[in-house]
C-alpha cells in the first residue's frame, strides 16, 4: 500500500509541468524533458533537474526579459524545435525503407543464387524503366537505395549468421538437455563460437 502511494507520488512529480516551458525554457518529448535553447535532454522529468540544467548553461538568458516575452518566444522555440523533429523523423523513416528496400533485394538474390554484383544491374533497370516511366518522383529515393556487391554480401552473410546462431543455440540448448557431460558441453559451444565468429566477420 505504502509502495503504491510512493510510486504514485513519484509518477505525478515526473509529470511535466506546462509552467516550465517559459519558465526553464524547456518542453516534453517522449517523455523526456528537452531544452529549447540548446536541444539537450533531461532524462528523469523533474523539476530540480530542469532548473540545474537552466541555471548552470542558460543562468542569464531570459534576464532582460517579460513575463509575457518569456512565454512568446518560449512558444516560438518550441514549434521550431517540433518542425526540427517532424524532418528528422521524416528522414529517419526515409533512411529505414530504404535499408529494408536493400535487404529485400538482397533476400532475393540469395533466395534466386544471383551474383552480388546483379545489385546494381536491378537497380540501373529499375531506375531507367520504372522510375523514369511510371514514377519519377520517386528517382532520387530509390538511388539512396544502396545495392552494391559489398553492401549484398554484407547484408546477406548478416541475416545468413544470425538465422544459423539462432538454430545453433537451439541445438545447443536441446543436447544441453540431453547429454549432460562436461565435454559434450564443451564441444556443442566451441561450435556455436565457431559458426559465430565466421558469419559475424563476413
Ligand atoms: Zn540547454
Amino acid at each position: 500500500m505504502e509502495f503504491r502511494k510512493k510510486r504514485k507520488v513519484d509518477i505525478e512529480r515526473r509529470a511535466f509541468n506546462k509552467d516550465w516551458m517559459p519558465k526553464y525554457f524547456f518542453t516534453e518529448i517522449d517523455n523526456k524533458g528537452v531544452c529549447l535553447l540548446c536541444n539537450q535532454s533531461v532524462t528523469v522529468l523533474k523539476e530540480y533537474n530542469i532548473i540545474c540544467h537552466y541555471a548552470t548553461k542558460h543562468g542569464n538568458y531570459s534576464n532582460n526579459l517579460l513575463e509575457a516575452e518569456r512565454q512568446t518566444r518560449a512558444t516560438e522555440l518550441d514549434r521550431k524545435l517540433a518542425r526540427q523533429q517532424k524532418v528528422l523523423v521524416k528522414s529517419t523513416l526515409a533512411q529505414k525503407s530504404s535499408t529494408h528496400a536493400s535487404f529485400m533485394v538482397a533476400y532475393h538474390i540469395a533466395k534466386h543464387s544471383k551474383l552480388f554484383s546483379d545489385g546494381e544491374w536491378i537497380k540501373k533497370v529499375h531506375a531507367r524503366c520504372s522510375c523514369d516511366q511510371v514514377c519519377p518522383e520517386k528517382r532520387q529515393k530509390f538511388q539512396e537505395v544502396s545495392l552494391s556487391r559489398r553492401t549484398l554480401a554484407r547484408r546477406i552473410g548478416k541475416t545468413i549468421g544470425e538465422n544459423l546462431t539462432s538454430q545453433l543455440k537451439g541445438l545447443v540448448s536441446f543436447i544441453s538437455t540431453v547429454f549432460t557431460g562436461i565435454w559434450m558441453k564443451a564441444l556443442t559451444s566451441m561450435i556455436l563460437h565457431s559458426f559465430s565468429s565466421l558469419y559475424g566477420a563476413f
